[in-house]
């Protein structure tokens, strides 16, 4: 199995640029990085168990319906009876930059706790992929970091998605230190190149980046995503797929919305390696799930199937 934890949440992406006080509605969206992952893997055929936390209310039900409409075993959504959901209420400016605003003060997806994974579920699961989000506030980040220790001891494959987002964290030295944590048990990560600068890496490329990363050896292998432009990865001599350096241009398509295109490539990237593909077919193969998440409208909404994702490699 694969196992999927963090935070599912409720987007809120208004109608039109502005501020918070201007806007005139918003869009309520399911999302949380994990849970788009989540959704990615049930799309890609891979589906995974997913381990969550909502509140006790209309928008936690909501979810959880989401969750289980999409294949999502309820195994590990959990109804937390004394807190409520997350919210974020997304804003945007004319040429599209976006601001996020938490609703998060004690809400469900900070209190996990460690410990609810079993020893025997992470015995059965391969791969375990946790978002960053989880790490930045209440039980959530002993949760997490107690996960990830306990999933490298399962010799499962563990991967992570740091997803900072400056909004929820109080300074850059927390960041650095708790993400810090975090990797020590991760094998693989997946980033952009601002989030590995604010992880202290160094380097003046994309791919110098990642080969940082996998050089002091906090990861063997390193995917560094560039948009657009598509990504790269190295994987370094204790990798379990063979040692390369890639960089692949990414695929031009007529996107509409990227949100959940970072999600939509980490559940592309743990499918190829899964599957067993080398790194250089999975990066084209993550680029091509990402690409393809950013045709319609919504992070979850427009997630690929295998078969959208086969048409566009093709070409
Ligand atoms: P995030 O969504 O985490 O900010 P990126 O913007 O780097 O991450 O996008 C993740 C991946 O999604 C990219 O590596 C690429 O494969 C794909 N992608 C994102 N935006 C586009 C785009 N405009 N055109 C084609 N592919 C895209």
């Amino acid at each position: 199995d694969v196992l999927v934890a963090g935070e599912t949440l409720i987007d809120f992406v208004p109608e039109r640029a502005g501020s918070l006080e201007d806007v005139p509605g918003f869009e309520r969206r399911p999302g949380g990085a994990p849970a788009n992952v989540a959704v990615a893997l049930v799309r890609l055929e891979e589906p995974p168990l997913f381990w969550t936390r909502v509140g006790d209310d209309p928008f936690g039900r909501y979810l959880e319906r989401t969750l289980a409409d999409y294949g999502i075993p309820d195994r590990f959504v959990e109804r937390d009876s004394g807190a409520k959901t997350t919210l974020a209420f997304v804003t945007h400016d004319e040429i599209g930059d976006r601001e996020f605003t938490f609703y998060r003060d004690g809400t469900a997806d900070t209190r996990l706790e460690p410990g609810r994974i079993d020893d025997a579920t992470l015995a059965d699961c391969e791969w375990v992929h946790a978002g960053g989000v989880t790490l930045s506030s209440g039980s959530a980040r002993e949760a997490t970091l107690d996960l990830l220790e306990r999933a490298a001891a399962a010799d499962c494959t563990v991967s992570s998605d740091p997803n900072l987002r400056p909004e929820l964290w109080p300074d850059e030295g927390t960041v650095a230190s708790v993400v810090g944590d975090a990797l020590a048990h991760v094998d693989v990560c997946l980033a952009t190149v601002s989030e590995l600068e604010a992880l202290g890496f160094e380097g003046e490329s994309a791919t110098a980046l990642a080969r940082a990363a996998v050089e002091v050896g906090a990861v063997h292998t390193a995917f560094v995503t560039r948009g657009s432009e598509g990504a790269v990865a190295v994987a370094g001599a204790d990798a379990p797929w063979p040692a390369a350096t890639v960089e692949h241009p990414g695929f031009a398509v007529e996107a509409v919305d990227t949100t959940g295109a970072g999600d939509a490539f980490v559940a592309g990237a743990i499918t190829a390696l899964r599957d067993g593909d080398d790194l250089e077919n999975a990066v084209a193969f993550a680029n091509a799930v990402g690409a393809r998440a950013t045709t319609g409208r919504g992070g979850m909404t427009a997630l690929p199937t295998r078969d959208e994702v086969a048409a566009l490699l093709e070409g």
